[in-house]
């Protein structure tokens, strides 16, 4: 059986052509031409320096997304509260997990309103009357400046 390739115009035998890799059957163009394609996979090999550069830019690049901000916020909080001794210490992964998702909710509403969102505590972490807890059953998603306007307060 011969086959027509259609990348040098030749009408070659079958045997001139490589075996397609994705299905059963014969690939478009003879080895030669395939071949002689040049190959996409080879990266070009960066210096050292290129490579720092490059690390440098996707870890900015990184840091700008919202995950990342929503990660530090939980991470600020966590350590503003485990300051004011409000985090206990029998928190499991999974109220971790929580906290955190509170974090990333309240980022990702930010970003689909454009207002400041925080994650507020319920019964403040320091109250005049009590003391609230930095859990995740204390926490509630609401707008920045309802949260500085309480005033840690307690309502009832
Ligand atoms: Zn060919």
């Amino acid at each position: 059986m011969a086959k027509f390739c259609n990348k040098c115009q030749q009408t070659l035998e079958d045997s001139s052509f490589n075996k397609r890799a994705d299905r059963p059957g014969l690939r478009a163009h003879c080895r030669k031409c395939c071949a002689k394609r040049p190959s996409r996979r080879k990266k070009p090999i960066m210096t050292p320096e290129q490579r720092k550069e490059s690390q440098r830019l996707a870890r900015k690049r990184y840091n700008e997304t919202k995950e990342r901000k929503a990660k530090q916020a939980a991470y600020e909080a966590h350590r503003r509260a485990a300051k004011l001794k409000a985090t206990p210490k029998w928190l499991t992964e999974t109220h971790l997990a929580h906290i955190a998702a509170y974090y990333e909710c309240a980022a990702a509403i930010s970003a689909y309103l454009g207002t400041q969102m925080d994650v507020d505590h319920i019964v403040p972490l320091k109250g005049k009357e009590v003391c609230g807890l930095h859990v995740p059953w204390n926490m509630q998603v609401m707008q920045h400046i309802g949260n500085v306007s309480k005033n840690n307060k307690l309502e009832s």
